[in-house]
C-alpha cells in the first residue's frame, strides 16, 4: 500500500459557483469550494483519501509517513481539456484563414501524415509532454481518420498512466479523399478501437464524426447505433463554430430545423457526448442540449483566433447546460487552460459579462471533470478521486511573483494565474500521487 501526503496552500471545487442554490452570491461562492492555507491532501494508492487543515489533520498521520511541503505554490486538481486535437500540434498558428479554408489548406494535409503510425507515436509523445508541462491531466481528444492514429495514442497515453478520452475521426464526405473512409469502414474501425481500448488501464473511447458536413446520413446513423451498442463510451464532434459552416450545414440537411438537429436525428445526443463551440445557437438548440444532459466545449482561444465569434457563457449556464473548457490545439493558440481562460475573460468581456476566477478555476477542473461525466473520478479532491493534480508556482515568473504579492484575496490571486499564467506557472504534475516526468525537448 503507498500513503502519500502533501502539505501547503490547497483549492479545490465542490459545486459550481455560478449556480450554488444560494440568495447570497457571496455565499454561494463561498460554498461552492474549499480552500486551505495550510492543509494537507492524504493520498492512499493512487486515490484522494483525506483532506483537511494540516492542524487537523497531523495528530493523527503515521508518525513515519514523510509529508512532502510544497511552498509558494498552490495545489489544485489537474486541468481537464474538453476539446484538443493531437494531430493538429504542428499546426498551431497557420496563418489567415476561417474554419472552412482552414481546414483545407492546413488541417487536412497535416492530418495525412498520421496514416503513419511511427509518425503518430512520436507525436502522441510530444502532445502529452505538452499537456503535462501545462497541467492538463485529463482531455478528450481527437485523432484522425487512422485507427493507427488513435493505437499510437493510446500506446502512449497508458505508458503514462493518464486518464484519456480519444477516437478515431469518421469523415467519408467533403474531404480530400487521402483522408476519407466509408460509413461502414468507420463502423468497424470505431467497434474494433472500443474493443481494444475502452476501459483499458484510465483510458475511455469517444466516437468522433468530425462535423456534420463530413459524415454522410448513413455515417452519422452508424455513430448513433455505436454509441447504443456501447454503453459508456463517449460521442464528440463540432456544433455551429462559423457562420459559413452553419450554412453549409443547413444546405445539406435541408429537412433539420437546425445544425443539432442533425446529431439529434441520429441520436447522438446525452450525457457523454461533447459538442465543441456552439457559438451561435438558437434557443430550441440550448434546450435540446439541456434536456439530452449534453456538454458544450468553450474553447476561447480557438474561437478569437479563427474570428469565429463569441461564446454565450451565460446563457449556456441558465440552460444549466454543462460546459468544460477546450483548448481546440491547433486552432487554439496555446496548450495552456490559464492561457485559454485569460481568453475566456476577455471574450466575455467584449460580450458585456464578467467571467470571475473562482469560475474560471471550477470550469478548468469540476466544470470540466462534469462536462465529461466524470465527477467522482477526477476534477477535485473529494474522497475516492484519482489523485490527479498540479502545483501553480506563486513566483513562476519576476512579473507574476510583483503581481501576485500585491493580491490581497484568493479571487485575485486566481485571477492573476489566469491573466499571466501559462507552463511557466505549472510548477509540478503529479499523476495518481506520483511525480509525473515531463520532457519537452
Ligand atoms: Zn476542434
Amino acid at each position: 500500500m503507498s500513503v502519500k501526503a502533501f502539505r501547503g496552500e490547497i483549492l479545490h471545487f465542490v459545486e459550481d459557483p455560478a449556480s450554488t442554490p444560494c440568495q447570497d452570491k457571496e455565499q454561494a461562492e463561498q460554498s461552492s469550494y474549499q480552500y486551505f492555507e495550510d492543509g494537507i491532501l492524504l493520498i492512499e494508492n493512487g486515490k484522494i483519501k483525506q483532506l483537511g487543515t494540516a492542524k487537523a489533520m497531523l495528530a493523527d498521520l503515521e508518525h513515519s509517513l514523510e509529508i512532502q511541503h510544497i511552498e509558494n505554490g498552490l495545489i489544485v486538481p489537474g486541468f481537464i481539456d474538453t476539446h484538443i486535437h493531437y494531430p493538429q500540434t504542428e499546426m498551431i498558428g497557420s496563418y489567415g484563414e476561417q474554419l472552412l479554408q482552414w481546414l483545407e489548406d492546413y488541417t487536412f494535409p497535416t492530418e495525412k501524415k498520421f496514416a503513419d503510425k511511427a509518425y503518430a507515436t512520436k507525436i502522441s509523445e510530444f502532445f502529452l509532454n505538452q499537456l503535462l508541462a501545462n497541467g492538463t491531466t485529463t482531455a478528450l481528444v481527437f485523432g484522425t481518420v487512422h485507427a493507427e492514429s488513435v493505437n499510437a495514442f493510446f500506446e502512449v497515453a497508458l505508458a503514462k498512466n493518464l486518464r484519456m478520452i480519444a477516437g478515431k475521426v469518421m469523415m467519408d464526405r467533403n474531404a480530400p479523399d487521402y483522408l476519407l473512409d466509408t460509413a461502414q469502414s468507420s463502423y468497424q474501425q470505431s467497434k474494433q478501437l472500443i474493443k481494444d481500448w475502452h476501459g483499458k488501464g484510465r483510458l475511455q473511447y469517444a466516437i468522433t464524426p468530425r462535423f456534420a458536413p463530413t459524415s454522410s446520413d448513413e455515417q452519422l446513423s452508424l455513430a448513433g447505433k455505436l454509441l447504443k451498442e456501447h454503453p459508456g463510451v463517449y460521442m464528440q464532434t463540432h456544433l455551429s463554430e462559423n457562420l459559413k459552416e452553419i450554412e453549409w450545414v443547413k444546405s445539406l440537411n435541408p429537412d433539420c430545423e437546425n445544425y443539432l438537429d442533425v446529431y439529434k436525428k441520429h441520436q447522438l445526443l446525452g450525457s457523454r457526448s461533447v459538442f465543441a463551440h456552439g457559438i451561435h445557437l438558437c434557443d430550441a438548440e440550448y434546450s435540446d442540449l439541456s434536456q439530452s444532459n449534453s456538454a458544450l466545449s468553450f474553447c476561447p482561444s480557438s474561437n478569437l483566433f479563427l474570428g469565429s465569434g463569441l461564446f454565450k457563457l451565460d446563457v449556456a449556464q441558465q440552460h444549466n447546460i454543462k460546459v468544460g473548457l477546450g483548448t481546440d490545439i491547433g486552432a487554439g493558440t496555446s496548450f495552456s487552460l490559464l492561457e485559454t481562460l485569460k481568453d475566456a475573460y476577455k471574450t466575455q468581456q467584449l460580450r458585456g459579462k464578467k467571467l470571475d476566477s473562482l469560475q474560471s478555476f471550477y470550469l478548468a477542473t469540476l466544470g470540466g471533470a462534469r462536462a465529461l461525466d466524470l465527477e467522482g473520478t477526477v476534477g477535485n479532491f473529494q474522497v475516492g478521486c484519482e489523485a490527479d493534480f498540479i502545483v501553480l508556482d506563486y513566483h513562476a515568473t519576476p512579473l507574476m511573483k510583483l503581481r501576485l504579492e500585491q493580491c490581497q484575496s484568493l479571487a485575485e490571486k486566481l485571477f492573476s494565474f489566469t491573466i499571466l499564467g501559462d507552463d511557466r506557472a505549472v510548477k509540478a504534475t503529479y499523476i495518481q500521487g506520483e511525480l509525473a516526468e515531463v520532457n519537452c525537448d
